[in-house]
């Protein structure tokens, strides 16, 4: 689990027993992001606010793999100050049948809430508590923890 080594000392324990309580449940999981650099989060607050060629310049830049279209117009980050580039935030989530199920459907909220909860229980803020909440009542950010000290 070597991203978690590029969290802040302080928090690191939290994140440990939470994937040791995911370990200890037999679910499978993966850390996407834990630290990001101020070009990767420059280049994803771009993401649904400029035009593609920017978007993919700042990309490029960041050292991420280039977007389409469509995905260029998502937004996918409300603040050019994440928690994330203090290293107290990590991007966790649920692994079922080898993939990540990152459309949330009635057939893995559960799995999604069960992180929710266990990530709660190691003393993480969750993104999923975060409103707007979907149909599932999961909100908005539902692969984010942190833990702001
Ligand atoms: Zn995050």
């Amino acid at each position: 689990m070597g991203k978690l080594d590029l969290l802040n000392s302080g928090v690191q324990r939290y994140f440990d027993d939470f994937v040791n309580k995911l370990e200890q449940r037999g679910l499978r999981y993966s850390i996407v992001e834990t630290l990001r650099t101020q070009a990767v989060q420059e280049a994803y607050y771009a993401q649904g606010r400029e035009s593609l060629e920017r978007i993919n310049e700042l990309r490029k830049k960041a050292g991420l793999y280039l977007l389409e279209e469509s995905e260029a117009k998502k937004v996918v980050t409300k603040t050019m100050n994440s928690i994330h580039l203090t290293g107290k935030a990590a991007d966790i989530v649920p692994v079922l049948d080898g993939k990540v199920p990152w459309l949330i459907t009635a057939n893995n909220a559960e799995l999604w809430r069960a992180f929710g909860a266990l990530g709660q229980e190691a003393g993480l803020e969750w993104g999923g508590s975060w409103p707007p909440f979907d149909k599932f009542h999961i909100g908005w950010d539902a692969p984010h923890y942190q833990r702001n000290v």
